[in-house]
């Protein structure tokens, strides 16, 4: 059986992986140029529910143990004047342990044969062919035909059309990502208030927030969180940094000034993610040779689910391909059943609050996260 996957993402490079653990050969076509073409963005809490199994059906806990940044599950929630409301410390026993993506990308191509990734092989198209099998082609003019293509592909998916006609649609809010380097010498005081692993800050609504988080060494990344239109981000010239620094720290007028310093003082320049999602409980029927996982199959807004649920659904792929030799339908049937219950069923409130706060959380704080959540 031929494998191509589109994307090397988290997911599609799990699938890989698990794939080669099972002796499956398999050709991953990822659009980036090589693995160091961009920043692969912050970090990532790996969950015992989800990701960590993964990891497991990857072969790859001692890697990945080499990977945890101590101290990062560390958590505390502040009022917009910085006044501290909650506070977790990290002793060690939580099940969320924190690793940098970039690290986690990097382990996933490392336990591959060489050559498996081609790199600069931009998906363009699929479609599917008289014989049932399907051809993508790349940007670059050539084409693949494969006996089983899985989109891995993420948002802007070229494999999901073979599919369904569904895209995903802007959900109203997005963030904007800055980063300080070298805080607890140049920021202490705003070094001080995220902590030793994350922070929210909240002013009782939702609309407005800012999350950071301390990542390897002393940088301090932050998601400034805005529920905005497209139009209000529109207005903001991005390609003028300081100028787009100011105009988001204008949101948070009156707020605590370390706190406002993670937008202000920004060693980059702030980028804008805007959050689009594909419906909640999408299905397709099933066609015969094609599947996708992760983002491209179940795009959500970040709620610190998704990386998690890419890996398990390429190591439940790979694992379902791997169980039925000869039977590549029944494999993807078995896998996509799951995956649809999977990304329509929340985290359940209970197993949320305990893996985020034990069981020493204020009741008022717990009807906060809760509140968000709806
Ligand atoms: C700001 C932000 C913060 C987040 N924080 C978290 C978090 O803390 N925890 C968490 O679990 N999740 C988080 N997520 C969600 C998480 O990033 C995604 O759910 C996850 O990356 C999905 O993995 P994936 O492999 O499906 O797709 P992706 O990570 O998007 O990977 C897709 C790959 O396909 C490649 N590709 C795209 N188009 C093509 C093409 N046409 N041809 C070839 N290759 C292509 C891309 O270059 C990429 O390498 C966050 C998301 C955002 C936006």
């Amino acid at each position: 059986m031929n494998v191509t996957i589109i994307g090397a993402g988290l997911g599609g490079l799990t699938l890989a992986r698990v794939l080669h653990v099972h002796g499956i050969d398999v050709t991953v076509h990822e659009a980036e140029s090589s693995p160091m073409a961009r920043m692969q963005g912050g970090m990532l809490d790996i969950h015992d529910y989800n990701g960590q199994l993964a990891v497991e059906a990857a072969g790859l806990e001692d890697e990945f143990g080499e990977l945890i940044l101590e101290g990062r599950q560390a958590m505390r929630i502040l009022d917009r004047d910085a006044n501290l409301l909650y506070e977790k410390v990290d002793d060690g026993t939580g099940g969320r342990p924190e690793v940098q993506r970039g690290e986690l990308r990097r382990m996933l191509l490392d336990a591959l044969p060489e050559g498996t990734v081609r790199w600069g092989r931009k998906a363009a198209g699929a479609r599917t062919l008289d014989d049932g099998r399907h051809e993508v082609t790349f940007e670059d003019g050539t084409s693949v035909v494969t006996d089983l293509l899985v989109g891995a592909d993420g948002a802007w998916s070229k494999v999901r059309p073979l599919l369904t006609d569904v895209t995903p649609v802007y959900e109203g809010t997005a963030f904007v990502e800055t980063y300080l380097f070298l805080a607890d010498s140049r920021h202490p005081e705003t070094a001080k208030a995220v902590g030793g692993g994350s922070m929210v800050a909240h002013a009782g609504s939702s609309d407005e927030g800012i999350n950071a988080h301390r990542e390897s060494g002393d940088t301090l990344h932050t998601y400034v969180a805005l529920n905005r239109s497209l139009e209000w981000f529109a207005a903001i010239d991005f390609t003028d940094p300081a100028a787009a620094a100011a105009r988001v720290a204008a949101e948070f007028e009156g707020w605590a000034p370390e706190l406002t310093a993670l937008i202000t003082d920004g060693d980059t320049s702030p980028v804008l993610r805007l959050h689009y999602s594909l419906p909640t409980g999408l299905r397709w029927a099933r066609v015969p040779g094609v599947t996708l996982v992760g983002d491209a199959a179940h795009l959500a807004p970040p709620n610190g689910e998704g990386a998690n649920l890419a890996m398990l659904d390429g190591a439940e792929l790979g694992q379902a391909l791997a169980a039925h030799p000869g039977d590549v339908e029944a494999a993807l049937a078995q896998y996509e059943e799951a995956m649809f219950v999977r990304a329509a069923t929340p985290i359940d409130d209970a197993v949320l609050l305990e893996s985020l706060f034990g069981d020493d959380a204020p009741e008022t704080l717990l009807e906060l996260v809760r509140g968000d959540r709806n």
